[in-house]
């Protein structure tokens, strides 16, 4: 890292086509966020200058993508994108067959359904929020087996993502294999922060899952990262190709969810892909009942073209290079300004610790919530809560969830900003941290019932 610091790096592409973005003044950054009720979720994308509330489908596609858009055969059945997706995928990811879905939760759908029967229970390395709710809509409850690591946003455990096995073998034995339809493993783990999971540590859960007859559906969403941060920081992989060791971590597993929105570079668009051909005859069936034909699934012609060629991209040495180097090329920087955030930095986003930010602010004066508001009064900066808000309540006595961590999310999307838009965020967040004492909270105005966070709606104390 110190090594990176000491020469300049450049983003690996220069600028074609631009979309210009307006930084309003602060009066008028006031009455959009107030009009928002300080929920950036309801701010209006043109009136937010840097836009970090995530990562998916905000990808800018390259010159070749679009280039692919145009080559759309949007024929009903047998359109030849498919079989340029189907070719990308078996060559990158080595799975056998696979059916294209609109999304990740899509394929997350098909796969909970196939799979999984009432009462069983689907072992993961952290849940994410529709992976999680797809497998208890088909009967089954989720236990997440991830290292205790995973949970200390302080702790520089290098493979945050990793499966605890002796979690795993003890609930393999507790429940009986029969009630474990597959181990759900996710690579570069979102909730964890973007952390990776070691290769040595996934070859430890497919020989447990060998013994057990378990198989393995891996959630790919961030694969390409993940392979990032194994060529980084584990032995014997400083030469291997990324692709390669993308290759490698499929092959470890039997099947694997996609949401193509993030690191394959495209706006839109998924995938199941598998290795079980009746598996995959009774997956082709249920797409189209879903999502369409199983040679469209959800997608048009053009954008499993652009699918295809974002997959080529996205294990790309320079390409990854410079996505997962922007963002640890932010968080390096708050970081020397001695700002709270969660550690490791992560591959898509860095993640601020309201708590220790904002310590005045009792959890029912929502720091995070605060924070991003403030963070967008600053500059027009626009990024997401992860605490208190998010957490929602517990249906049973009603009141909040209580996370242990209140963060907000600076979500980079791929080749979307530069390095000087990273500037600007980093001084807009040390400007905020400065004034820091002088924040006051907010509580809720209107309160939906359902992922409260999306819309929600506050009032500042
Ligand atoms: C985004 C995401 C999903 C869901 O995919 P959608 O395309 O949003 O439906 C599943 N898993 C992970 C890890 C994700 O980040």
């Amino acid at each position: 890292m110190a090594d990176q610091r000491k020469r300049s790096w450049a983003e690996p592409y220069k600028i074609k086509m631009v979309e210009p973005v307006r930084m309003i003044s602060r009066e008028e950054r006031e009455k959009a966020i107030k009009e928002a009720g300080y929920n950036t979720f309801l701010l209006r994308s043109r009136d937010v200058y840097i836009d970090l509330l995530t990562d998916s489908g905000t990808s800018a596609m390259s010159d070749r993508q679009w280039a692919g858009m145009m080559m759309g055969d949007e024929a009903y059945a047998g359109s030849e994108n498919f079989y340029h997706l189907e070719e990308a995928i078996q060559k990158y990811y080595g799975y056998k067959y696979m059916v294209p879905t609109h999304q990740g939760r899509a394929a997350e759908h098909i796969i909970s359904q196939l799979m999984i029967n009432e009462g069983d229970c689907v072992p993961g390395n952290m849940y994410f929020t529709t992976t999680k709710l797809h497998q208890e809509l088909a009967g089954g409850t989720f236990v997440d087996v991830i290292i205790d690591e995973a949970h200390d946003p302080e702790n520089e455990h290098p493979f945050k993502a990793n499966v605890d096995l002796t979690k795993l073998e003890d609930l393999i034995k507790e429940k009986g294999q029969d009630k474990i339809p597959y181990v759900s493993i996710a690579t570069s783990v979102n909730m964890a922060g973007g952390q990776p999971i070691s290769m040595a540590n996934l070859k430890e859960v497919r020989k447990l899952t060998n013994k057990y007859d378990i198989p393995i559906i891996h959630d790919m969403t961030r694969v390409a990262e993940n392979a990032y941060f194994i060529k980084q920081r584990e032995n014997g992989y400083e030469d291997t190709p990324i692709k390669d060791i993308v290759r490698e971590i499929c092959s470890l597993t039997d099947g694997a969810t996609m949401s193509a929105k993030k690191d394959a570079l495209v706006n839109i668009g998924g995938f199941l892909a598998l290795n079980d051909q009746e598996l995959f005859r009774k997956a082709q069936n249920m797409v189209v009942v879903y999502e369409g034909l199983h040679t469209y699934g959800g997608m048009a012609g053009r954008d499993m073209e652009a699918l295809a060629i974002g997959i080529t991209e996205s294990v790309d040495e320079d390409h990854i290079r410079a996505r997962v180097g922007q963002v640890q090329y932010l968080g390096e920087k708050l970081l020397d300004m001695s700002i709270p955030v969660v550690r490791p930095i992560g591959s898509h986003g860095v993640f601020l610790n309201a708590k220790k930010i904002l310590p005045h602010l009792t959890q029912d004066e929502l720091p995070a919530q605060t924070l991003a508001a403030e963070l967008y009064l600053d500059a027009g900066i626009r990024s997401m809560e992860r605490g208190v808000v998010s957490a929602g309540r517990n249906p049973e006595t009603g009141k909040h969830n209580y996370p242990a961590l209140e963060l907000i999310r600076l979500t980079i999307p791929r080749r979307v900003y530069t390095q000087a838009h990273m500037d600007v965020v980093a001084e807009s967040v040390e400007a905020v941290y400065q004034q820091r004492e002088d924040i006051t909270g907010l509580a809720f105005d209107y309160e939906p019932e359902y992922l409260r966070f999306f819309q929600s709606r506050f009032k500042k104390l």
